[in-house]
This record gives C-alpha cells, structure tokens and sequence, in this order.
C-alpha cells in the first residue's frame, strides 16, 4: 500500500497551478483544495458585508460568521460560502480586484491556515496557493513552484475570460490585475508568496497542461515511493 504525501503547489497568478493541482489530484486519487477559493470567498463576503478591512473588530466578526466548504458537482470543485455555491461569483473580476488586500490581513490569514492545515491532517492532498509550501505545509514531501511569462499568463487568463462569454476585458485589464495582484501578494508583511527553499520551480510558459502534468506526477511518484520505502523500512 503506497504511503500518501502532501503537495504543495505555489506561485504566481493566472500561471497554472490550479490545473495541475486539479490533475494530480485525479490522477493519484487526493483530495484538491483551491487556497485561493478560500480567501475569493472571503472576499465576496467582506463585499457583501461591507466590512472594512482596516476595523479589526469587524473582520473578526465577520470571520466568525464565514463558513467555507468545497463539494464536487459533476466532476467540478465548487466552493461554498455559508452553503450557498459562490463558484462562479468568487471568479469575477469584483472579486479579483479586492482579492489580494482581503489576503493582506492577518486575522483573515490566520482563520484560513488552520482551516487548510485541518484539510491535510490526513494527507492525500494537493493544495495550490501562495503560501502553502512556506506557511501551511511546511513539511510537505512535494513542494513545486510554478512560474510563467507575466505575456503567457495573461494570454492564458483572458482566453479562460473569453471561453465564459466575457468579452469586454482587454489584454491590459487582464494584465494588470495579474501583476498588481503578484505585487501586493508578494510584498505583504504576512506570509508573502515566495518559493521554498526545497521547492521545485517548474517554468511553464513553453510546457503544454500535458507535459507539466507529466513532469509534476514523476516527481509526486518518486516522492511517494520514497515515503512508502522509508515506512516499510524504518531505520
Ligand atoms: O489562486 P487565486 O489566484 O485564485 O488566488 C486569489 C488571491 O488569493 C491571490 O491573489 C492572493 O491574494 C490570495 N491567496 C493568498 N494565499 C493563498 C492563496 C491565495 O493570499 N494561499
């Protein structure tokens, strides 16, 4: 019986990870877990809400009535906020815009890691994000950080943009909101997105989903080979 490892996929935004989390996960048979979900949903909540996000007390409220869960419908992770399925509003550009300053706060922050740290106490998992292999699993076997052209990534971004209907965004807006969002994502005081020391960075601005997924799975594979050895054999 093969051992289960955690993975950790970090980096920029709009540079795949959610696809090749997405793919790993069925091809090994883990549980997903879409970081960035979370903290959209949070987002839209404080929106909503009309939470201020410098009023402390209010976003401490406001965290205590935020219940976020994931369910899979017909083959398609949804996110759930206070059981209402917020997938597709989580994904729209109001969201995007705020995104990144909700993802600045601490308490906000602190309330989402214990959550995703519950979610891999089992292993089994891939989580993608900022900080999953820095902050939330810091000891996780397989740590990849992925990276593209900031040109790729907004290609990529505004096709996945037009492929919904939305047709009213430019290569610009697209862009800009990538690169503010990696500005502000990367320079916060909390938790700042940078790769682990023991990361892999996996640069796929040339790699189709395909040849990524193919190097990713032969790293996954030798890390639970690895792990199951090391169990069967202790030293
Ligand atoms: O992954 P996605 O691009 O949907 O994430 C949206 C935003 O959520 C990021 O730009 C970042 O501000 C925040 N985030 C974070 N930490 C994570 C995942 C996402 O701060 N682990």
């Amino acid at each position: 019986m093969n051992e289960k490892i955690v993975i950790a996929i970090d980096g920029y935004a709009a540079c795949g990870k959610s696809t090749l989390a997405k793919d790993l996960a069925k091809s090994l048979k883990y549980a997903y877990v879409d970081s960035g979900a979370m903290y959209r949903a949070v987002t839209l909540y404080f929106l909503d809400n009309n939470v201020d996000i410098k009023d402390e007390t209010a976003v401490e409220l406001a965290l205590n009535n935020i219940k976020i869960h994931f369910e899979n419908i017909e083959g398609k992770n949804h996110t759930f906020l206070n059981d209402t399925d917020v997938e597709e509003e989580i994904r729209t550009m109001r969201i995007s815009d705020f995104v990144s300053p909700v993802s600045t706060v601490s308490a906000v922050r602190r309330a989402m890691v214990k959550q995703q740290q519950a979610m891999g106490e089992t292993k089994g998992v891939v989580m993608d994000g900022r900080d999953i292999g820095t902050v939330v699993f810091k000891n996780a076997e397989l740590k990849l950080f992925l990276t593209a052209s900031p040109k790729v990534r907004t290609e990529r971004r505004l096709a996945e943009w037009q492929n919904k209907g939305v047709t009213d965004l430019s290569f610009d807006d697209v862009q800009k909101n990538l690169l503010d969002r990696d500005h502000i994502d990367s320079t916060r005081e909390d938790s700042p997105l940078r790769q682990a020391e023991d990361a892999i960075v996996i640069d796929n601005s040339e790699l189709s989903p395909k040849q990524q997924m193919e190097r990713a799975l032969d790293l996954a594979t030798k890390q639970i080979e690895k792990k199951t050895l090391i169990d069967v054999n202790p030293s």
